[in-house]
């Protein structure tokens, strides 16, 4: 209530429908915002400005291509002992989750998630970039990673970097169901903005052409408007993929039910 500010902007879908929980936005209806942003990458009060894809990685060394191909694919017997991931109770993980509760509903869910501990090749552990590099290293054979961490990697003239990229290949999942799982960054007007019209503006300025470049150029994700051009070779290298649409809300309604399966399923 004594915030100064007119914007909260943040990561992941699961923290913005936690503000959204909590009633600290305003709606805004905008002209701009609704035909700039596609219908499922918005709701009444918060916006998507960006995407990211959660990824699998694969040891080229230990694992054939074909054995990782979807999210699945991780809770099969054939990947025991070789599956690395952060923790279940980070909201990237509880957001892949939420998307599968909503494709397939609870039960296959929790068959999922205990078959990915069954997978573990160590108890959950570090940040996206610490599984690419336990992957590279040998630790791990799979592991799941946010897609700008790979980019991250792939820019990267530190040779440490290029040698772990040499060793790891990378599997958009789903491809032939239901698309890769995407989450994103996003943000919107607070109700107790100071300066109402102006935040408008700014949120419409971060659709813009120039501000979505910088989503993709400065923090390799994608931008959210499909006609904006960009200019960033690892995105381009990755190329293209079919995307979940699942709607973004959809993602919010069942992070609670994610968390329980988790644990549930001893997904720490
Ligand atoms: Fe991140």
């Amino acid at each position: 209530g004594n915030s100064p500010a007119d914007i909260f902007l943040t990561v992941d879908a699961a923290r913005l429908a936690k503000a959204h929980e909590l009633s600290v936005f305003a709606p805004v209806a905008s002209k701009i915002l609704e035909s700039r942003i596609p219908a499922h990458l918005r709701t009444d009060d918060w916006f998507a400005f960006s995407t990211r894809a959660r990824i699998i990685v694969y040891s080229k060394a230990a694992i054939k291509p074909g054995e990782a191909q979807t999210y699945d694919d991780l809770a099969n017997p054939r990947l025991k002992g070789k599956v690395c991931v952060r923790s279940g109770s980070h909201p990237y993980n509880l957001s892949l989750m939420a998307s599968i509760i909503a494709h397939e509903g609870e039960a296959k869910a929790e068959t999922w998630a205990r078959g990915m501990v069954a997978n573990f090749a160590r108890a959950p552990k570090g940040g996206d970039t610490d599984q690419i590099k336990a992957v590279a290293a040998g630790e791990c054979g799979v592991a799941l990673t946010n897609s700008y961490y790979v980019a991250r990697l792939m820019r990267s003239t530190k040779p440490e970097d290029v040698k772990v990229m040499e060793k790891v290949g990378i599997v958009w999942p789903n491809q032939a169901t239901t698309g890769t799982h995407i989450n994103v960054s996003g943000g919107g007007m607070l109700k107790t903005a100071p300066h109402k019209e102006a935040a408008v503006k700014f949120l419409e300025y971060l659709a813009s052409d120039d501000a979505q470049r910088y989503f993709a150029d400065g923090n390799n994700e994608w931008p959210v408007v499909d006609s904006v051009k960009v200019n960033n070779p690892a995105l381009e290298a990755l190329g293209k993929f079919k995307a979940d649409n699942l709607p973004i809300a959809k993602l919010a309604m069942y992070q609670v039910k994610a968390q329980m399966i988790f644990d549930r399923a001893g997904f720490k």
